[in-house]
């Protein structure tokens, strides 16, 4: 099988081979763009290398060799010899961009006699530069011997030279290199002096690191296959720090913060490789390259356009200029903020690059929930005292205690405190310290350095490159003008404008961006499934509206029972010894449910509104400690001890599975019969003033039809009577039930004959199905996911394999029964952008969440639509 290709032999369509990099840099090559010849070593071959022993030896050694070999051919230079001098990188390359989290050796090829021929063809300080990275990396890399030990080595000789490293003579490198090669001995290492060798052992580091505990972490975190692998991509080096006329930068083709249509990048001149990703010196901005290197400018424009309108999305490239030279290294679909992305989506709808569809598709149900998340909070703001103002590298607004390390950032975490981490600047290894942090600050590095990258793609909210703070990580202290701020200090990180304040900040969530709502339109115009609420607060329903719910899916009517009056006239009732006190307390909570369903009704009005009767057990209701008891005692007139007794008596070894839900509805019909009254006195009398109102009645835990028969017949009588009584011509309204039992899957279509509509109440469905406590999974989940028994929580997201199993039957029976029955999802995955997807395909037509996940679920639900019928019907 063919495991290695030239970049002339492939094209953008091949990531899954070629990896994402050297996919792009193939298909850069066939647009003819100046890619510096190489080769790609495919990801199959970094699978079959990661499972099989001596697969290296056995089938990808001698095609190496091979491809080397024509690499020397095609550029007229050699890799094993002296003169001309061949030198190339070696890079990590998957098929989703995971940046900085594998690894990436340059310079390879010089070795101790190399690298005085090479200084001879170039010049001293610029060969032997390449050099010392050379050995760093290759240390850093292969052998695990730390970045910061190079480093501390490269600082000392600097200090003692007097000068830069750049500056040294041919003499003061040669003293570096064997001070990083005292590294090496430490570890009982030796850094390798035949190319060849260098070569293997790189290729076979590489591969390994798809496998590093980051790399892990991050696809963890974006859901990236574990079994994919990683390509490897053999290129030959051009140099960034080949002097004054070189340099190396990353640009975007739009703004990545803003999505504003303007080039947009950095470089620093005389550097290498990952000097501009590393945030190590601050870089210019891509404007000052029109001054100093105007061809190469203008040369660069125009491949920008060039891969945009070929890749029909924002592209994040690389270039290095060598010697005036432009070569461009890699392009890739710019990671941006969601606030960017959907920028980026509209304009290029509204310039006909794209269509709206796959505007649809460009952004994703993630950036969504970002977009309508916080924003300090303008009064606040005026008042906030400001520390400090760094770049504004990935938008959000959050407040924590400041942490200088991850390790102090998970630790601080662990403990339930809101973190900032705060670095000189980040890398990989922080990953798992700046996914717990609300906020991120680096006093050094740009808008592309690792901190900025990765916070974005995160939406996590970062301020980058704040010069005006001196961190110091050792002595955990932030000084800024004559302020000390030290760990557990708490600060306000405001992401969009760069500016850092010295307290904590209230926040508020913006819910109106014009932007966003149209996309959200267009998604509604595609997708098959609508979004419901779950809601039962005026304060959430009116939210909901606004974020665009098409109703309510369901209703909880039991929150509506704990208000500060209510819960007394709930007690009341659940503890009366006597009909006439129950019906005294019962008269009082219709009056609250008249009001509640008056006002709900009204907001909805011909929106679906679906009420879900009483549910939870009785005594949850009843208080717990014993000052609750002895004051409810003295409200309801009886003594503690005849209140304790009838607690008790409630009590329940499983009440999850007890005395609730229809089960409460059939012994005690009154309650049913009374919210049903509330919610059809409110509706006759709401549509006496023109409104038009048609209530849905939902019952909750039905396992047996008999049980729907008996609870519908008394509700249905309740309904009769009141429109008797007040006159009224009957109008629509419906009675459904919840599906939440693995009985109720199982005879669907027996319960489909006397129900209007079903709702999955996934949350109990996965309970009972599963025997996992919904309360108390997360005793245990977090082991059952490190050990890979559950990929993640099943409350969360939907298991399609056994509950979605139960579902779709259900949905079958019914449907064999009625085929227009209406089925919705009311459950906690309901606003899971994956469980939506299932949702599709087995032919749910509503799914209903809270308030706040409504924007996200109804992209997720047009992304459903769209990705299921790609291939078939919709045309993109
Ligand atoms: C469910 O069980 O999924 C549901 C929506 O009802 P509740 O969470 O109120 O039990
Ligand atoms: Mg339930």
């Amino acid at each position: 099988m063919k495991q290695i290709y030239r970049f002339n032999e492939g094209n953008a369509d091949m990531k899954d081979l070629l990896g994402g990099k050297g996919a792009n840099l193939a298909e850069m090559t066939s647009l003819g763009l100046p890619v510096p010849a190489g080769f790609t070593i495919a990801t199959t071959a970094c699978v079959q290398f990661l499972k099989q022993e001596n697969y290296f030896e056995q089938n990808l050694k001698k095609d190496i060799l091979e491809a080397i070999h024509q690499l020397e051919n095609e550029t007229g230079k050699s890799f094993l010899t002296n003169e001309p001098i061949l030198l190339v990188s070696v890079r990590s390359g998957a098929k989703f961009s995971m940046p900085g989290m594998m690894d990436t050796i340059l310079n390879l090829g010089l070795n101790d006699i190399k690298v005085k021929a090479f200084a001879k063809l170039t010049d001293s300080s610029f060969a032997y530069d390449c050099y010392r990275r050379l050995i760093q990396m290759f240390g850093d890399v292969v052998y695990g011997i730390a970045k910061e030990s190079f480093d501390k080595i490269l600082a000392k000789y600097e200090a003692s030279f007097s000068k830069n490293a750049t500056d040294f003579s041919i003499i003061e490198q040669e003293r570096v290199i064997e001070a990083y090669k005292d590294l090496y001995y430490i570890q009982q290492k030796e850094f390798p002096q035949d190319p060849i060798e260098q070569l293997f052992i790189a290729i076979k580091a590489v591969f390994h690191s798809w496998e590093n505990p980051r790399a892990k972490v991050y696809r963890q975190l974006h859901d990236i296959p574990f079994n994919l692998g990683t390509a490897v991509n053999i290129q030959t080096m051009v140099f960034g720090n080949s002097g004054e006329e070189s340099a190396t930068g990353v640009a975007f083709t739009r703004n990545p913060a803003t999505g504003e249509k303007k080039l947009f990048g950095e470089f620093l001149r005389n550097a290498q490789g990952e000097d501009v990703v590393a945030g190590i010196r601050t870089p210019q901005p891509l404007s000052e390259l029109k001054k100093l290197q105007p061809n190469a400018y203008t040369d660069f424009i125009h491949y920008a356009e060039i891969l945009e309108s070929r890749y029909r999305d924002m592209q994040n490239i690389e270039f290095t200029i060598d010697k005036g030279q432009l070569f461009i290294l890699q392009t890739r679909n710019g990671k941006r903020t969601a606030q960017a992305a959907l920028s980026i989506a509209l304009a290029l709808v509204e310039d006909k690059v794209i269509t709206k569809k796959e505007a649809l598709l460009q952004v994703t149900p993630t950036m969504v929930e970002q977009l309508i998340h916080p924003v300090f909070d303008p009064k606040a703001l005026e008042e906030a005292s400001l520390l400090a103002e760094g770049l504004p590298a990935s938008p959000g607004a959050a407040s924590g205690q400041i942490v200088f390390t991850a390790e102090k950032a998970k630790e601080f975490h662990e403990k339930g405190r809101k973190v900032v981490l705060v670095r000189q600047e980040t890398s990989p290894e922080d990953i798992e310290g700046m996914v717990v942090s609300e906020a991120i600050v680096t006093s050094r590095g740009g808008m592309t350095s690792h901190a900025a990258v990765v916070a974005r793609g995160m939406g996590t909210c970062c301020v980058a490159g704040c010069e005006a703070l001196t961190v110091n990580e050792e002595n955990l202290m932030i000084t800024c003008d004559n302020q000390v701020l030290t760990e557990g200090d708490i600060i306000s990180v405001d992401g969009s404008t760069g500016r850092i304040y010295q307290s904590k900040l209230q926040t508020v969530t913006p819910i109106s961006n014009q932007k966003l709502q149209l996309l959200l339109s267009w998604a509604d115009e595609q997708a098959d499934l609508s979004v419901r609420t779950n809601a039962e607060t005026l304060q959430d329903l009116t939210a909901a509206i606004d974020f665009g719910a098409s109703g309510i899916g369901l209703a909880r009517t039991e929150h509506m029972f704990f208000g500060e009056n209510r819960i007394l006239e709930m007690r009341r009732l659940i503890l009366a010894e006597d009909d006439q006190e129950f019906e005294v307390a019962l008269q009082r909570l219709l009056h609250f449910q008249q009001d509640d369903f008056y006002h709900m009704l009204e907001i909805t009005n011909e929106k679906p509104m679906i009420v879900r009767l009483l549910d939870p057990p009785m005594h949850e209701f009843l208080p717990k400690d014993e000052q609750t008891i002895a004051e409810l005692a003295a409200s309801l007139n009886k003594s503690p001890t005849k209140i304790n007794k009838q607690i008790n008596q409630l009590h329940e070894t499983n009440p999850m599975l007890g005395h609730r839900g229809c089960r409460l509805g059939i012994t005690e019909a009154r309650i049913y019969q009374m919210q049903v009254e509330a919610i059809f006195t409110s509706a006759i009398q709401l549509n006496q003033n023109g409104y038009n109102v048609k209530p849905e009645i939902m019952i909750p835990l039905i396992a047996e039809e008999k049980e729907l028969i008996e609870v519908k017949r008394s509700l249905l009588q309740t309904i009769e009577d009141l429109f008797k009584k007040y006159d009224v011509t009957p109008f629509p309204f419906e009675i459904g039930t919840m599906i939440e039992l693995p009985r109720a899957c199982m005879t669907a279509d027996q319960l489909a004959k006397e129900a209007d509509f079903f709702s999955f109440g996934t949350n109990d469905l996965t309970q009972m199905t599963y025997g996992f406590s919904r309360d108390d999974i997360g005793k245990f989940l977090s082991i059952y996911k490190e050990k890979g028994i559950l990929p993640e929580d099943p409350f969360q997201s939907l298991d399609q394999t056994g509950v979605g199993q139960l579902i779709q039957t259900a949905v079958t029976k019914a449907r064999q029964t009625k085929s227009d029955m209406k089925i919705g999802v009311c459950g906690e995955v309901g606003g899971d952008p994956q469980s939506i997807a299932f949702f599709q395909q087995i032919g749910i037509d509503y799914v209903s969440c809270s308030a706040y996940r409504i924007p996200a679920a109804r992209l997720a639900c047009a992304q459903a639509t769209l990705n299921d019928c790609r291939f078939a019907k919709v045309t993109l």
